[in-house]
């Protein structure tokens, strides 16, 4: 086959299957996929060190597995889930990666087998390098469901008989779970810090694109958080702004130990805002030169 055929022939494979997505193998960039239960989970997570790989060229999608159809006080159904997805889009284009929004409603996802398949299935057609998610334990049942989805993915993406319709991965991806601070059976462990000082303003815009979440407080919000004279306004915006700062602050002062041995003493007490992640033992268990590899921020230290 001539390069141009092959050119044409992926054409055509586009035109079947809506894009192409290159493997790692092929442009030598790390894949990363994050499950969020709602359409503000995986941002407010991830979306710092997020931004820092994008900016380097890595694939970066955030697919939130419900569509948010009961997030707010004031408004439900279809109409709310087409105006959270498009905050999504708005947040994925601030940060330079890919979004998706899973049409299963907000408040009653489970962890059943066709949604076992439908996880395996995303993270299989991204090929993974890297898997995010909700750890099994969280307030939120919908958290819960995810954590236990991703879990029950993990290891399965690479077993050729499930999901059969999908080409399975070669390799078990790197399974992470997001910061939380839930204590039972066992607190979070940070295995991984990231400094996001640099892309800090970033993720407090990508905050400020999900006003239904934030700005209006979502389920229990109220009318009262929504001013309608400017100056309240913006002192409402501000208040929000601020409150994050302080919530992404916190996560550096709480790792402090981990970010010194990270990116050494020096560097590690300078950082002023983290994002931090729990590698699964169900997942492919990186040695500290792959850590590297994947969070490729902690320079020569
Ligand atoms: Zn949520």
């Amino acid at each position: 086959m001539t390069k141009a055929t092959g050119v044409i022939a992926a054409a055509a494979i586009a035109a079947l299957f809506g894009s192409v997505i290159p493997s790692a193998a092929q442009d030598g960039k790390l894949r990363i996929i994050a499950f969020g239960a709602h359409p503000d989970d995986n941002e407010l997570r991830l979306a710092g060190t997020a931004a820092k790989w994008a900016a380097l060229g890595h694939h970066v999608k955030f697919v939130s597995v419900t569509n948010g159809d009961i997030g707010h006080w004031r408004e439900a159904g279809g109409p709310l889930a087409k105006r959270r997805t498009a905050e999504v889009e708005a947040v994925a284009k601030i940060l330079g990666i890919t979004t998706q929004v899973l049409d299963i409603h907000d408040g009653e996802l489970e962890p059943t087998m066709e949604n076992r398949r439908t996880i395996t299935r995303l993270i299989r057609d991204w090929k993974a390098d890297i898997v995010l998610g909700h750890r099994p334990n969280d307030y939120h049942p919908d958290h819960r469901a995810v954590g236990q989805l991703v879990q029950d993915a993990s290891y399965m993406v690479t077993v050729p008989f499930f999901c059969p319709d999908t080409p399975h991965l070669e390799r078990n991806p790197v399974f992470l779970s997001y910061e939380d601070r839930f204590t039972r059976p066992a607190p979070m462990r940070a295995h991984i810090v990231v400094a996001i000082d640099d892309v800090v303003d970033k993720k407090l815009a990508a905050v400020e694109a999900l006003p239904s979440q934030f700005y209006e407080g979502g389920a229990n919000g109220g009318p009262e958080l929504v001013p309608n004279d400017e100056a309240g306004k913006a002192k409402r915006a501000t208040e929000v702004r601020e409150g994050f700062r302080r919530r992404f602050a916190s996560s550096a002062q709480r790792f402090r130990d981990k970010l010194r041995e990270m990116y050494g003493a020096q560097r590690g007490d300078a950082v002023q805002y983290a994002e931090a992640f729990e590698i699964s033992e169900y997942g492919r268990r990186p040695n500290a030169e792959e850590i590297r590899k994947l969070f490729p921020f902690f320079g020569g230290s």
